[in-house]
Parts: structure tokens; C-alpha cells; sequence
């Protein structure tokens, strides 16, 4: 019999037995008030009885027994309360293990809520950042770490990394802040203060060796250019006098990028001399500025907003446009269209190159913007070059609130980009 069932037997049950008490004396309605009431009262009891049950913790010992479907219900809350204690087990367990992994970790790591708060900070992470483990967790990492650039990255879904002072300012360090769930992120830190040093004493032996070099090739060149122009030299001695001025020539080439290199990856000089600048300007200074040197064999078309001022840095805006408009005239054939647009996209100031040359294959795309990396391709058609112009674009670039990227496809052209904010 099932528990409704039961219930309503022993409803009937008391009905029953009050309906025959009733016939007995003659006082139906009487008796049959008395029964239900008695009924309702016990039921209550049971109901209480249960309540005060649950609230002890439902234990099986304690357990109140109501027959019929008390019984039933009493069986659910067991059940539930087993499967909440098993969730509860295997939840501790995965703590454990999930603290276990975190404890492992080789880098300084800080687990962080969907609000940001701090939840776990491992001995390393509080070490170099100055945390206490104890104090600091539950504030919000960007109440603690007040960097503009921390909230920023913060607030992005994806991965992201980015460069800190350490709080003794004695090391640089890289955050870098990935998505575990939902509702966790951690901050993995590595300390590149090694790095750091080791770039800016290489940015420093480059500039210097380029700057020490410069004066006597400038000595040089200027020798050269006054053999060039002396009419009693011999047709032979002509000859190794332009082999001659035509490698200082390059060289004075090189070490102009060099030092363009050197200076855009100091952050110091970046953007102190910012000003608006009127990037058409510079595209039309560049081309005439290139057409002394280079032979355009291409048709260019130009569709440029002559009124879209840009807020940067003069010459890393005119390095960023003459080196790829350059390539695009060393790197296309003869008679093919050399297209660049400077204006507004969706509000950001965006200058194009696209051209119809030799193109980049996929493998070679990453490669291109390091600095002397010149495609085998660029080598074998002896074209010439230093590998370090689109360094200086991409450096020149993010000193300039810019995105450099482009498109390519070999044998079929190149689309360079850079997107500023405007
Ligand atoms: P380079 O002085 O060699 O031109 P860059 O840094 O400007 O140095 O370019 C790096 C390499 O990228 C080049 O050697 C060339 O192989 C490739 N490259 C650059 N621009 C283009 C282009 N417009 N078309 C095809 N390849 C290009």
C-alpha cells in the first residue's frame, strides 16, 4: 500500500470509528469534530516533531517515526542529507588537492574570485609582493596594487599579461592573469628584472657602439662624396670610389635604424615630444623623402584624409610610414599598385600599405618584425636591406597608442596596418 493511500485509510479509519461512537450515543457531528481534530493535532505533532529533527541535523538515531508517508519523508531527508554529506566530502577533497597543486606551483601565484578579491596567495607571491597572507585575503587585489594598467586587465575576459615595479621597486615583474573557472582567476608572477637589465644594457652597448661609429663615417662619407666629385681620378679609381660611397652610404643606413631602435625602446624618450601631428603631412614627406633614393617602378594611389591629425610623436610616425612604404616599393614588381590610405575606421585612425609583391608566407609572419630578420626570399632577389624596419614600425607603433599588424599572401601582396587611437 502506498504512503497516500495509508493516510487515507487512517482517515476513514477516524471517520469510521467517530460515525459508529455517533450512532452509539446520537452525537454524530460531536464526535466526528472531536475525531478530525484529534487527527489534525497528531498529524501536527508529527509535523513538529519532524521540523525539530531537521533542525538537529537529521540524524538517522534520532529520527521521529510518523508511519506512512512521515516515514517516507523522513526516508527523502536521510537520502539528501547523504548525498549533501558525500558533495561536502568530495568538495573538501577537491580543496585539498586544488590547495596541493597551488602549494606546487614554481611561480608566485594569487588566486582571485570573480570580484577580484584575494583568496589564495602562495608564500612565494607574498614574499615579492609584500603580501600577508592572512591580512590580505578577501580585499580586492586592485584596492592593494593601485595601477591603472592592473584594472584595466582586470576587466578583460581573456589572458593577459603585463609589467610591474615590485612594491620595493628593486624588480620588474610580469603578472600574468589567466582564467581557471567562471568565477576564478589566477595571477602567475615571474620576476624578469634579469631580463629587463640584460635588454637595457644590450640597448645601451647598440646605441653606443652606433653613436661611436657614426662620427667617423660620417668623416668618411663626406671624404668619399669629395673623391666622387674629383674630375683627374682614373675611370678604375671612379669605379671603387662609388663601391665605396655606396657602402658608407648603407652603412650610415644601418645605423640611422639602429639608433631609431635603440631610442623607440627607451620609454623614457617616447612619448615626451608628443604633439598632433598631421599624418598626411608625413605620408607626402615620406614619399618625396624616399623618391630621392629609391626608383618607384609602381603606380601609387593615395586616399588620405589630409585633415586627421594624429596626437605622436613626429619622427616614429615618419619612421612608421616610410619604412613600409618603402617596402612595399622594394618588395612589388614593376607596374603593379601600391595603394595607402591614412583615415578614420570605426574612430580610430588607421594607415594602410597594401601592395601586390612577393608577400610573406605564414611561417615567416612572426619573424619579421624582430629586428634584422630578413625573409629568404627578400635575400635570394638580393634586394636590399637591414631586417629592422619593421622593428621600428611596430616599436614606433605602441610608443604611439598603435596596433601594428598586417596581412599577406606570398605572391600575391602585403596589407601593413597600424591602427592608432585616436
Ligand atoms: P628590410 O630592411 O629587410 O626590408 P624590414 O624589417 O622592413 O627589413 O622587413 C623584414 C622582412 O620582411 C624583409 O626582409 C622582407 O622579407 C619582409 N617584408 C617586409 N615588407 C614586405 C613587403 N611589403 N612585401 C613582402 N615582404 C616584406
Amino acid at each position: 500500500m502506498d504512503s497516500r493511500s495509508s493516510e487515507k485509510t487512517k482517515l476513514i479509519a477516524v471517520v469510521l470509528i467517530a460515525l459508529f461512537f455517533g450512532f452509539l450515543t446520537g452525537y454524530y457531528l460531536e464526535l466526528l469534530l472531536i475525531a478530525l481534530a484529534g487527527y489534525i493535532l497528531w498529524s501536527l505533532d508529527l509535523l513538529f516533531n519532524f521540523e525539530r529533527w531537521i533542525e538537529r541535523g537529521a540524524n538517522v538515531d534520532e529520527a521521529p517515526s510518523g508511519g506512512g508517508i512521515w516515514d517516507r519523508l523522513i526516508g527523502h531527508a536521510l537520502k539528501i542529507r547523504k548525498s549533501l554529506k558525500l558533495e561536502r566530502e568530495r568538495n573538501t577533497k577537491l580543496k585539498v588537492r586544488f590547495n596541493e597543486v597551488l602549494r606546487s606551483f614554481p611561480f608566485p601565484t594569487i588566486v582571485l574570485n570573480g570580484r577580484n578579491e584575494i583568496q589564495w596567495i602562495n608564500k612565494r607571491a607574498a614574499k615579492i609582493l609584500s603580501l600577508q597572507r592572512k591580512k590580505d585575503v578577501g580585499i580586492p587585489i586592485q584596492n592593494i596594487f593601485r595601477y591603472e594598467e592592473l584594472s584595466r586587465k582586470l576587466r578583460s575576459p581573456e589572458a593577459t599579461e603585463f609589467e610591474l615595479k615590485s612594491p620595493n621597486g628593486d624588480d620588474t615583474l610580469m603578472m600574468t592573469i589567466s582564467k581557471l573557472t567562471r568565477n576564478v582567476r589566477i595571477i602567475s608572477i615571474r620576476n624578469i628584472s634579469e631580463r629587463v637589465r640584460l635588454d637595457a644594457s644590450r640597448k645601451k652597448f647598440i646605441s653606443n657602439a652606433s653613436h661611436e661609429m657614426r662620427t667617423p663615417l660620417t668623416i668618411i662619407n663626406g671624404y668619399l662624396e669629395m673623391l666622387k666629385q674629383n674630375k683627374d681620378l682614373d675611370k678604375k679609381s671612379i669605379e671603387m670610389v662609388d663601391i665605396a660611397y655606396e657602402h658608407g652610404q648603407k652603412m650610415d643606413a644601418l645605423i640611422t635604424d639602429l639608433l631609431i631602435l635603440s631610442g623607440l625602446r627607451d620609454a623614457e624618450n617616447a612619448n615626451k615630444i608628443s604633439k598632433y601631428v598631421n599624418f598626411s603631412s608625413v605620408i607626402d614627406e615620406s614619399i618625396i623623402n624616399l623618391k630621392n633614393s629609391v626608383k618607384f617602378k609602381q603606380k601609387i594611389n593615395l586616399d588620405i584624409d589630409k585633415k586627421l591629425e594624429l596626437l605622436g610623436t613626429e619622427y616614429q610616425l615618419y619612421s612608421i610610414a616610410s619604412n613600409l612604404i618603402e617596402n612595399a616599393v622594394k618588395y612589388s614588381p614593376k607596374n603593379s599598385e601600391i595603394n595607402i590610405f591614412w583615415g578614420k575606421e570605426n574612430g580610430d585612425g588607421v594607415f594602410k600599405v597594401i601592395d601586390q609583391g612577393i608577400g610573406i608566407s605564414q611561417k615567416e609572419m612572426d619573424q619579421v618584425t624582430e629586428p634584422f630578420y630578413r625573409t629568404p626570399d627578400a635575400q635570394d632577389q638580393n634586394i636590399e636591406g637591414t631586417g629592422l624596419g619593421l622593428s621600428i614600425v611596430n616599436e614606433s607603433a605602441i610608443r604611439n597608442n598603435g596596433i601594428f599588424s598586417f596581412k599577406s599572401a606570398p605572391g600575391k601582396g602585403s596589407e601593413f596596418k597600424v591602427t592608432f587611437k585616436l
